[in-house]
């Protein structure tokens, strides 16, 4: 799959059981549809982020069927995410899928994103390796 931000092709990683898209270019985060209420109710207790349905006409297409997304926000957040028309995932840029788990309240969930991006940003930082070998060291790299 191809990032919507920048097109260049994205990873695949595991982050507790769920599977995103993670672009190593850019940072940015693809959710499928369902991923972000999966991560949300892992922390024990916290309710599911709601998107709030709507929101204006985007310039980024979904890479899952190329339609225009539409940049809306989730329920008690303030961060704009990019998300598809048809439901099909959210994009979020480098840090706002944090952000916005942060916002809504899902304060244990977004330890657990900050842990796991801290864990490759960290690698990346400290080794100074491009994004690629942090890709092979953080994930395991699936064709689509
Ligand atoms: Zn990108
Ligand atoms: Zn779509």
């Amino acid at each position: 799959m191809l990032c919507p931000a920048c097109n260049e092709k994205m990873v695949i990683l595991e982050l507790e059981d769920v599977e995103i898209d993670y672009c190593v270019h850019c940072g940015g985060v693809w959710l499928d549809g369902g991923e972000l209420e999966m991560i949300s109710r892992r922390a024990a207790g916290e309710a599911a982020v709601g998107l709030v349905p709507g929101g204006k006409r985007g310039r980024r297409r979904c890479p899952r069927c190329r339609k225009r997304m539409r940049v809306t926000h989730f329920e008690g957040s303030t961060v704009e995410v990019d998300a598809c028309p048809r439901g099909d995932g959210v994009w979020f840029d480098r840090g706002e899928l944090e952000a916005v788990l942060r916002e809504s309240g899902a304060g244990g969930t977004a330890e657990v994103v900050r842990g796991f991006f801290g864990r490759m940003f960290g690698g990346a930082e400290e080794s100074g390796r491009d994004g690629e070998q942090v890709s092979r060291q953080g994930a395991e790299e699936v064709a689509r």
